[in-house]
């Protein structure tokens, strides 16, 4: 389990003061950090409360949302994801996880133009602060609002294109397990320096919900340890992290939950 990394968001009905204990307990040694978790709070002694729990604060979820047709919306969007940047730093999280954002008022380039330009203009700001941002690439069902980057070509197109070790990927398998080109395009990723995280969950069949019915490793279609595999043969070292937004999850008592992570991590990746 040396290498487990839980979401905040994985067990959302956790404060993170209630999420470091219970990680730490059941030997998970690894936290990503969702900003929402962060409300109300001190970063700066969350971290130090993180770490102090032995936990690696392993990133910080999420910035992007960088398109849009309004270029006020844009310069804003510039300035939060400036804040996730000083948090971070603040938290001592390596990366921030860019969910890239799309505008369904325009082309799918038009917003990866965008979305380009506005990890260009972070990138002194990054860099002074010493956190990486990290691409995910997200399934094409959110190609409307969520994400114009959709498949890992387009991400390592991307990153390769900007070409700065402050810019990275997150391989995310719930995104990117049905792309026939994901075994190539992975080892590219590593090839160049570029494979920054790698996210685990499952992809339940059926799917009842596009965002909040995410399966445990095992639970559907996915073969989780196939691409841990590429992931690992492309020189990825990194924290495992689990990912799940599921309403059925949350209901649930989250300590039981914990179990089943741990187990469906030890037997389904
Ligand atoms: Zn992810």
């Amino acid at each position: 389990m040396n290498r487990l990394c839980v979401h905040t968001i994985t067990t959302k009905p956790w404060s993170i003061e209630e999420a470091a204990e219970n990680f730490a307990k059941a030997g998970v040694s690894g936290i990503t950090v969702w900003r929402d978790a962060l409300d109300g709070r001190n970063v700066q002694q969350t971290g130090e409360m993180l770490r102090q729990h032995q936990l690696e604060i392993v990133s910080l979820c999420r910035g992007g949302f960088f398109p849009s047709t309004s270029a006020k919306k844009r310069e804003e969007a510039i300035v939060d994801n400036k804040k996730a940047i000083d948090t971070a730093a603040a938290l001592g999280a390596p990366m921030v996880v860019l969910v890239c954002g799309a505008d369904p008022g325009q082309p799918l380039s038009t917003s990866r133009k965008q979305i380009q330009e506005g990890i260009e203009k972070l990138l002194p700001h990054a860099e002074a602060n010493n956190v990486k941002l990290t691409i995910e690439p997200l399934h094409p069902m959110y190609a409307d609002t969520r994400s114009a980057i959709n498949t890992l070509a387009q991400a390592n197109d991307m990153a390769e294109s900007i070409s700065s070790k402050w810019v990275g990927i997150a391989v995310d398998v719930y995104h990117l397990w049905w792309d026939d080109l994901l075994q190539s395009e992975i080892m590219r990723c590593g090839r160049n320096d570029n494979l920054y995280a790698f996210h685990i969950c499952d992809w339940k069949s059926p799917t009842e919900d596009m965002l909040l019915d995410r399966g445990l490793m095992g639970e559907g279609c996915i073969n989780v340890p196939e691409i841990r595999g590429w992931v690992e043969e492309a020189g990825f070292e990194g924290q495992i992290e689990v990912e799940i937004f599921s309403n059925r999850y949350w209901e649930m008592d989250q300590h039981q939950f914990l179990d089943q992570i741990i187990k469906a991590y030890q037997n389904h990746s």
